[in-house]
């Protein structure tokens, strides 16, 4: 199967601390390396990854506060120092746009590569990128500013042929498109060989939700429901519910009604407040609630 991977390179929230960086990802499908979200810091954390900075291709931003974005700018500065050639693209909501371009007038004149801006309108739901084997949609999200999700999502797959079954009814070459969306074989005997035996089905197409930062959203569940692994903000326990819907966040409980409302298969948490020494109380009472649960960490690799 074609490797599919959430590098996960910071889940703390706002206010740095010695445990956590702030929020960044690198998902891998098949050789495409796409970076959601870009804190300060994130070049170290890629560094110690050991992912190649000069193979990802875009930046997701979810929202312009801080721990979400400050890093860019860096970024983008040293993948000019490495002599990057190739297009950058950046998705993220329209008020980044004229930001970037004032600050790369100031710090990257010269710069070799196109960095190629394109506004996401995270009111709604929709795709932002597209290539033959991905979408990308945007996910809204209901925090202090405009902010939205990323859903990465493979297209479905045509079947496999059996090679063998091919060769033993000699069905020509030309045909084989047509074998492969669905069609029947009639032998020169007027014996029709049905689908099913000259094919076997594709792999599920898989998809990856990234839902960060965001109050509760009962109706959420909608917009990545079935994915393969949904990664949702936990600022806060539940017995901080209360400061946790001041500030536009959710608690680890509310996350793992998400995931459990939506039918996921693993829910990870992430964006931790710098309040808990432990987060394993995080942990535990989204457990109650969705019992594959797991605690994000740095250096952390999720295979799909
Ligand atoms: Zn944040
Ligand atoms: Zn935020």
């Amino acid at each position: 199967m074609e490797p599919f991977k959430i590098h996960i390179l910071g889940c703390g929230s706002a206010l740095p601390t010695l445990k956590h960086h702030t929020s960044s990802q690198v998902v891998e499908v098949r050789s495409k390396l796409m970076m959601v979200d870009c804190g300060e810091g994130t070049q170290v954390q890629l560094r110690k990854s050991r992912i190649g900075f000069t193979r990802i291709q875009s930046v997701f931003i979810s929202h312009l506060h801080g721990d979400h974005c400050f890093g860019l700018m860096g970024l983008i500065s040293t993948f000019g120092m490495l002599g990057r050639t190739s297009p950058l693209h950046v998705y993220a909501p329209g008020e980044l746009g004229p930001m970037l371009k004032a600050q790369m007038e100031m710090f990257c004149q010269g710069l070799e590569y196109e960095v190629v801006f394109h506004a996401v309108d995270t009111t709604k739901c929709q795709v932002v990128y597209e290539d033959k084997s991905l979408t990308v949609s945007s996910i809204p999200l209901d925090h202090r500013i405009a902010c939205c999700g990323y859903l990465f999502r493979e297209k479905p797959t045509l079947p496999h042929i059996k090679r063998d079954m091919i060769d033993f009814y000699h069905i020509p070459v030309c045909y084989i498109n047509n074998i492969k969306n669905g069609a029947d074989w009639t032998t020169e005997e007027g014996d029709v060989i049905p689908n099913a035996r000259l094919t076997t089905p594709a792999e599920k197409a898989r998809a990856y939700a990234y839902c960060s930062d965001t109050r509760y959203m009962p109706a959420l569940h909608r917009m990545v429901e079935g994915v393969d692994v949904l990664y949702h903000e936990s600022t806060y326990d539940t017995p901080n519910e209360g400061r946790a819907r001041l500030y536009y966040h959710s608690t680890a409980r509310q996350a793992a009604m998400v995931a459990r409302d939506a039918h996921v298969g693993k829910l990870v948490l992430g964006h931790y407040s710098s309040r808990y020494e432990d987060e394993k109380v995080l942990l535990i009472e989204a457990k109650k609630v969705f019992s594959n649960t797991l605690l994000g960490q740095e250096g952390q690799v999720i295979r799909l």
